[in-house]
């Protein structure tokens, strides 16, 4: 299958942090691998601006560097990567201050080009880099700003993020990232709803048994101690990339795939979840590996607090208290040191009412699985019977869809999320952003969760790394007559 790239216009993209870890890891390589593919036009510029005192050939070296190191083995034709650098700029500039402002201003003079800013720095510098673009005069009704996360810590401090943002941009110009969004499975999940005639009169609490949502990394908190031990995997994960997911699995149908359509159906599941009960939340901490040759420290140990009681695991139960969902209990759960490292939505089907096979003594159960991650894709596992003689046994079977077999080539070589929603940025498209009123109602339903295990001075139950949580996460399921999906690669 030839795969089809439609180059987007001509931009200034800057990305502020630009020497930065997230920017070396995913922005920059991503655009060369969209440059490579035919998307990005000879037009277009790429402007670092961080605060480091380096020139623009320095900045280059270091690109050229990124790519190589992070570009996932991605090769492109001879003379290619040359060309790209050739698109690159650089400004040293102070977000707290005035240095490089007007050098910056000067480069972004053009004019019919599509200017974005990427905030890819401290979001404690969201609100200097907006109004010194607005007093530089690059705050103008066609610029696009990108902002990561982590979007505020609690609903006030969303709420104040954006007040500051909207100071200074409408909200058609400000994309707030999620990188899972970007994902190919995650749209191919709205594909899948909105697509098929199949699934969706099935997608309710009278076929859908529940719902398990699981993010399961196998890195610890590495370098970045510090800062998680402030956060906690509801933070870090639950408020925004669990909770994007559970939108798109649960909302209903919209009646156009435009921005503001899908996101208006993804606010009213938020608005829709139930509090979650104390006994439906169990939390964890990651223990030390002593078998383990590197001897990888404890959670603990990791950030240097003997006494931490921040979250490196958690796994809640929910409810969504509308007509389509009402009695459906949602199982959410990610972790660090897990097993494996899989990302997958679950849909388990009811049992038939009754089975007419007389022989047959199992429970089955269709099973959608979405995988975001790895080996992006869809399965269906479907009851047949067991083939030879032997009467009607019956046997569950997945019908496989794995992109990259299902797709030959244009699969395999998938777009990684963050090249996609860039490229979204620029032809002005956000359906795969969260809009600002989205980000405080997430914030809203988190809020009181943390504040009650805080009121209550929960501590994190202690799991063994390699293990896939505390067993009290096992039993949250266990005591409703279900059992997570194993994590498996
Ligand atoms: P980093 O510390 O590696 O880089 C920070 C960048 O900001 C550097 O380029 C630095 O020069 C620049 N900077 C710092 N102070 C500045 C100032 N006063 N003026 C101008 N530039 C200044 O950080 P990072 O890991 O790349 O993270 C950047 C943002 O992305 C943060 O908001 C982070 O939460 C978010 N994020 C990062 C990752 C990741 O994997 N690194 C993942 C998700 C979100």
């Amino acid at each position: 299958m030839v795969s089809r790239v439609i180059p987007v216009d001509p931009f200034d993209l800057v990305i502020f942090g630009g020497t930065g870890d997230l920017a070396r890891r995913k922005i920059l390589p991503g655009l060369f691998r969209r440059f490579c593919a035919g998307q990005m036009p000879p037009e277009a510029r790429i402007i670092g601006a961080a605060r480091s005192d380096i020139d623009v050939a320095a900045f280059r070296a270091m690109v050229a560097e990124a790519t190589q190191e992070f570009g996932g083995g991605f090769t492109c034709e001879t003379g290619t990567l040359e060309a790209f650098l050739e698109q690159i700029d650089y400004v040293a500039i102070d977000a707290r201050g005035d240095q490089g402002w007007a050098e910056l201003q000067e480069k972004m003079s053009g004019k019919g080009r599509v200017e974005a800013y990427y905030f890819s720095v401290s979001p404690a510098l969201f609100g200097d880099l907006a109004e010194r673009l607005q007093k530089w005069g690059m705050a103008d009704q066609d610029a696009r700003i990108v902002v990561e996360k982590p979007f505020g810590r609690d609903l006030e401090t969303a709420q104040t993020l954006n007040a500051t943002l909207a100071t200074y941009f409408d909200e058609h110009q400000i994309y707030r990232i999620d990188h899972y969004l970007g994902k190919e499975t995650v749209q191919n999940l709205m594909a899948v709803r909105f697509g098929n005639m199949l699934f969706e009169p099935l997608w309710n609490a009278q076929y859908v048994d529940h719902i398990q949502i699981t993010v399961a990394e196998t890195v610890g908190v590495g370098g970045r101690g510090e800062y998680y031990d402030k956060s906690g995997a509801m933070r870090d994960m639950v408020q925004n990339h669990l909770m994007q997911l559970l939108c798109l699995i649960a909302m209903e149908p919209p009646a156009r795939f435009d921005p503001d359509a899908v996101r208006d159906e993804k606010l009213k599941v938020i608005r829709a979840l139930d509090p979650v009960l104390p006994h439906h939340i169990i939390r964890g901490q990651y223990q030390a590996e002593p078998m383990n040759e590197a001897n990888a420290p404890g959670y603990r140990t990791a950030v240097g607090d003997a006494r931490s009681r921040t979250e490196s695991f958690i796994a809640l139960k929910t409810h969504i208290s509308n007509w389509r969902w009402a009695g459906t209990p949602f199982y959410l759960r990610t972790g660090k040191r897990m097993s494996a490292r899989s990302s997958e939505i679950t849909v388990v089907f009811k049992e038939t009412p009754h089975s007419i096979f007389a022989e047959d003594a199992g429970r089955h159960r269709n099973v959608l699985s979405i995988r975001l991650q790895p080996n992006e894709g869809i399965t269906l596992g479907v009851t047949i019977k067991e083939p030879g003689p032997g009467g009607m046994r019956l046997v569950d079977v997945p019908l496989d869809m794995t992109f990259a077999d299902a797709l030959g080539e244009e699969g395999a070589d998938q777009v990684d999320a963050y090249e996609r929603l860039i490229m979204d940025v620029i032809r002005g498209n956000q359906t795969l952003f969260m809009r600002g009123d989205e980000v405080e109602a997430a914030w809203a339903w988190t809020d009181p969760i943390i504040e009650g295990w805080e009121a209550r001075n929960d501590v994190p139950k202690p799991y063994d790394s390699g293990s896939d949580g505390p067993t009290d996460s096992t039993e949250l399921m266990r005591r409703d007559g279900r059992e997570w999906r194993k994590v498996s690669l």
